[in-house]
């Protein structure tokens, strides 16, 4: 350290600062001037000063210093690296190896390349979003979707915004402003990042009214709460957690008859939006078909969680209760692009075909496990062919894959894992070296019991290559 490292105080910090080129004659450098010339001139104009300046702080504050890092050609590299890294795409495509298909933090629902299609030609060009081609005049944006969501979800009417919990306030604010809401305390949940109901309540100023217990609510908890004030009544799906044990919570045909009795509407915010049901597989959730049939005056759900679109978030119901919520002024400022639009109206025509292929979060929740199975063991050969003897331990588990998204919390599919345990790097080392391979995509992945975990139901098979070509680079 000592003979390649120079103190500032030993040689002096002013003949060393008088060594540092200006940022003029950094922007004759070669490299330089092409990057000014292609890009930004003043990005590279500002890194080139930021880079001084920050070289300038050290010398001044006596940190050590490499002599070779005041040199010009160095300073031109530091400054060509950062504005490359600056000037790279910040949301990048990860290939996701953890087996949570609806991941939040991955981009919640994979669309397929036929959906993606569909944004292009609508995003490239002009469309007919708000134009009645048959008549030539003015026409709504709603019209695109609004048929398929008739048909799939039974409702009399639909529309779309921004997501669910805008649904949820404009809803709120269209049929409850300034009056109450009744909800049941063990409804009144936290969705990831900050998506409270009674903060929702709040901004749509509705005031909230909580029924019964955590654990029990009776319809007569609702009835006794109902006064003049009362404008909605409201069940929330308890998407992410569950109450087991002493419970108990009105069938939602009661609530309905409680609303009927008292003229109130009873809208189910239901989250996930279930549209083909999947009893099948073991997974008891709801469809938003059943609950629109069950009479709810308007059900809520997300257009990228079950459903595997894109975000949105789709208010179907009644036709007086949709219209309100329509003509509110929310509505207008919570409205979708055109681009949401065309991924929601090819998903929903897929699901009209029961054409899973169009929906990859479908398609992957349907993956049978002896498809997986094959599928994992192919790729550890491929793998293991590819690696030394001792490099790497790779065995075949049973194991869950996770919905995810906040859709059916205890919902698991049963998967086949891939444990990936070398004798090099700990398995922290190791999902660190996916998440940040030095070329190519990263891939995220899961750790348990000090082993990688790689759940292929997650990856899409023209994946599989760029992925085993990962691990491999990961484990060397
Ligand atoms: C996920 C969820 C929401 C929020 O949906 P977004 O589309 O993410 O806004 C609202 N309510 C329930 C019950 C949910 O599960």
């Amino acid at each position: 350290m000592a003979d390649s490292t120079t103190r500032a105080g030993v040689f002096s910090a002013q003949e060393l600062l008088r060594q540092l080129p200006s940022v003029d004659e950094l922007l004759k450098l070669p490299r330089l001037m092409a990057l000014a010339e292609k890009s930004d001139r003043t990005l590279v104009v500002d890194t080139a000063r930021n880079v001084l300046q920050e070289l300038r702080k050290r010398l001044a504050s006596n940190e050590v210093v490499r002599p070779e890092s005041l040199e010009a050609a160095q300073i031109e590299a530091r400054v060509v690296a950062i504005v490359d890294e600056f000037l790279a795409p910040s949301l990048q495509p990860v290939i996701n190896a953890t087996g949570v298909i609806l991941h939040t933090n991955l981009g919640r629902a994979p669309l397929a390349t036929a959906t993606a299609d569909a944004i292009r030609a609508t995003a490239t060009g002009y469309s007919n979003l708000e134009y009645d081609l048959a008549s030539g005049q003015r026409g709504k944006r709603d019209v695109h979707v609004a048929r398929l969501l008739r048909r799939l979800t039974t409702a009399v009417d639909a529309i779309v915004v921004n997501n669910c919990a805008a649904g949820l306030l404009v809803t709120l604010a269209a049929l409850a402003r300034g009056g109450e809401v009744l909800v049941s305390r063990g409804e009144l949940i936290e969705i990831g990042d900050g998506f409270r109901i009674p903060e929702i309540m709040e901004q749509s100023a509705a005031t909230l009214r909580e029924v019964g217990t955590t654990n029990r609510t009776r319809i007569a908890d609702y009835e006794n709460a109902i006064t003049e004030k009362t404008r909605v009544l409201l069940r929330v799906h308890p998407s992410n957690f569950r109450i087991t044990g002493f419970t108990d919570k009105p069938e939602a045909a009661e609530l309905i008859a409680l609303g009927k009795r008292y003229n109130l509407p009873v809208i189910e915010d239901l989250g996930s939006g279930l549209l083909a049901d999947l009893s099948s597989l073991g997974i008891a959730e709801p469809t938003v078909g059943a609950s629109v049939v069950e009479g709810f005056s308007l059900v809520l759900f997300s257009g990228d969680k079950l459903l595997g679109g894109p975000q949105a978030g789709i208010i179907a119901g009644e036709k007086d209760a949709v219209a309100k919520v329509r003509r509110h002024p929310l509505f207008r400022a919570l409205r979708v692009d055109k681009l949401i639009l065309a991924a929601l109206e090819a998903t929903l025509r897929a699901y009209l075909q029961s054409d899973w292929n169009a929906i990859p979060a479908q398609h992957m929740i349907r993956a049978s496990l002896k498809e997986l199975e094959q599928r994992a063991g192919k790729f550890v050969a491929s793998v293991q062919a590819a690696l030394q003897p001792g490099d790497a331990q790779l065995v075949l588990l049973n194991g869950p894959s996770v919905i995810g998204g906040g859709s059916t919390p205890t919902a698991e599919l049963p998967s086949r894992l891939i444990r990936v345990a070398s004798h090099r790097y700990s398995a922290v080392q190791l999902e660190q070296r996916m998440r940040r391979p030095a070329a190519g995509t990263p891939v995220i992945c899961r750790i348990a019991d000090d082993g990688l975990l790689v759940d292929l139901r997650t990856v899409f098979p023209e994946q599989e290559a760029t992925l085993s070509a990962a691990l491999i680079a990961a484990l060397r």
